[in-house]
């Protein structure tokens, strides 16, 4: 089974909740953005560094179209594909 991996950098992208582009153009809806700081009655600035994070929750579903990659405009995302390691019988009779 193909594996793809989607690798997100935060210091790249520290303020996604101001961006949210490869959340729009995902076809497969694989990412979410959530918010790690909060503080009461205190309305979260989307503006702020590192309060919200890109997480691809839902990678199983990433068919590697690169849409996210090349709409992001800091370079912060990298799609990895790792294809399966063929079984010894069917590199053998190669
Ligand atoms: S490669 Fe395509 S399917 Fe995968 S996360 Fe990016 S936009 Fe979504
Ligand atoms: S498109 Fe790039 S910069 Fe924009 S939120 Fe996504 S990862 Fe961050």
């Amino acid at each position: 089974m193909t594996i793809v991996k989607v690798k997100w950098n935060q210091s790249k992208c520290p303020t996604p909740f101001a961006c949210k582009k490869c959340l729009q153009i995902c076809p497969q809806a694989v990412f979410r953005v959530d918010c790690v700081k909060t503080e009461r009655f205190k309305e979260t600035d989307p503006n702020e560094p590192n309060v919200y994070v890109i997480i691809p929750f839902y990678v199983s579903e990433c068919v590697a179209c690169n849409k996210c990659v090349e709409v992001c405009p800091n370079g912060a995302l990298k799609i990895k594909i790792k294809e399966p390691t063929p079984a010894p019988e069917a590199t053998a009779k190669a």
